[in-house]
């Protein structure tokens, strides 16, 4: 039995096949159960009129509605732009050592710097944007290693410089394989 257990909720309309990839990537890279909840987070609480983004915060708050299992981490995956008062925009965000985090897409396609479409990549950026927002939950800070998904990115070519894997510090905290990146890209399923 694992000691603990990852649910995905989708935050506003998230197309499924991403969720579904998702999914299954992360379950490579954390040999953890990893699960889609079935019900759609709504966002218009969240919404900024003066900003044109959606809160962080107030979705972080509403993923913790209700309050998951003890073993349960729950991360909404989303496609709107989020913020934090702090920030102009954010990949993501979570509670350090809790038990909620969000990761967006908005900012990861290639469409949003005006290039073409690209979901392979999108697929592998928020697979490390997720690993990522994960590991805080944990109440790991960022790393100072360059490839290791707990280092800080405020931007997406940020993103590309990471691997999908937790350095051997950090794995240990999560109690995660460190070759996760290994299993990911050795499935033959590669981006
Ligand atoms: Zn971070
Ligand atoms: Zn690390």
């Amino acid at each position: 039995m694992p000691n603990w257990g990852l649910e995905l909720v989708s935050v506003g309309a998230v197309a499924p096949v991403l969720l579904r990839k998702l999914r299954d990537d992360l379950a490579v890279c954390l040999a953890h159960p990893v699960w889609i909840a079935e019900r759609e987070e709504p966002v218009t609480e969240a919404f900024s009129r003066d900003r044109r983004q959606y809160s962080a915060d107030i979705l972080l708050a509403a993923l913790l509605q209700p309050e998951p299992d003890e073993w349960v981490k729950r991360l909404g995956v989303t496609e709107v732009d989020l913020f934090l008062p702090v920030f102009a925009h954010v990949l993501g965000s979570a509670q350090l050592n809790g038990a909620v985090g969000i990761a967006s897409t908005h900012r990861l396609r290639p469409e949003f710097s005006g290039e073409p479409s690209a979901p392979e990549v999108v697929r592998l950026r928020i697979l490390k944007e997720v690993l990522h927002e994960l590991g805080h939950t944990f109440g790991l800070v960022h790393c100072g290693l360059s490839w290791c998904v707990m280092s800080a990115s405020l931007l997406p070519e940020h993103v590309d410089l990471k691997d999908p894997s937790y350095c051997r510090s950090c794995a240990e905290t999560m109690g995660v394989p460190r070759d996760g990146i290994l299993s990911f890209f050795l499935k033959g399923d590669t981006p």
